[in-house]
């Protein structure tokens, strides 16, 4: 399998997403993560949240634990479009490595961001096969209604090095405390419970073709 994730930040997919694409490398697929903005933000009095350096560093070192390849484009974050160049972006990256599988954010999170990337890859990947949308997660964030997961997938096996990933965005566990990692793994450890395995992950379907619990 060919799989592509794509998120908004850096961070996005590591938090919500990187058990299962470490699952996907272990076994023998190839991961590709498209980061849409450098992450470099900065709050409402203009000082620097984390700088553009900080976040393309972090994003590389959680890249090469899961083992992906990292495209980083360069989109403002906050304010990022929907819009026909970032569609063709995305659309050619995922052409050019052949993705049959593609990740991205819930349509329905509250950080526009996050709406906005979903709805460009979700038009990005319109020829692909199976399209996944990650169950979100950052503090201080609600939705406009109820996650519900459809897909999930266990991580037990990926969960060491998933937090290993999220540890990696060192300025963003230094910003939300160790809050954010109780966080993460409660959560995956409740899904987990939900399908009687230790850890998971989960995703709301938004495309997936038959390929083989059905005869063609
Ligand atoms: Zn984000």
């Amino acid at each position: 399998m060919n799989v592509v994730a794509i998120c908004a930040h850096p961070d996005d997919i590591e938090f919500n997403c990187a058990g299962t694409l470490l699952k996907h490398k272990e076994e023998g697929d190839e991961v590709v993560m498209i980061t849409v903005s450098n992450g470099a933000t900065e709050n409402h009095k203009r000082e620097i949240i984390r700088s553009e350096k900080n976040a393309i560093l972090e994003a590389k070192r959680a890249a090469s634990i899961i083992g992906a390849k990292l495209y980083i484009l360069d989109y403002k974050a906050l304010d990022i479009p929907c819009n026909h160049k970032i569609i063709g972006e995305l659309e050619s990256i995922i052409n050019k490595h052949h993705a049959d599988t593609v990740y991205t954010h819930w349509h329905g999170h509250t950080n526009q961001d996050h709406r906005r990337v979903s709805m460009a890859a979700l038009a990005a990947a319109r020829c692909v096969e199976r399209v996944l949308m990650w169950e979100e997660g950052i503090p201080h964030s609600s939705c406009i209604s109820g996650f519900s997961p459809q897909l999930y997938v266990d991580i037990t096996g990926q969960m060491d090095k998933k937090m290993e990933a999220v540890r990696a965005h060192v300025s963003q566990v230094r910003k939300y405390g160790k809050d954010l990692m109780d966080a993460i793994a409660a959560r995956a450890r409740y899904r987990g419970y939900q399908i009687r395995v230790k850890y998971a992950e989960c995703f709301y379907v938004s495309k997936l073709v038959n390929d083989g619990f059905l005869s063609k």
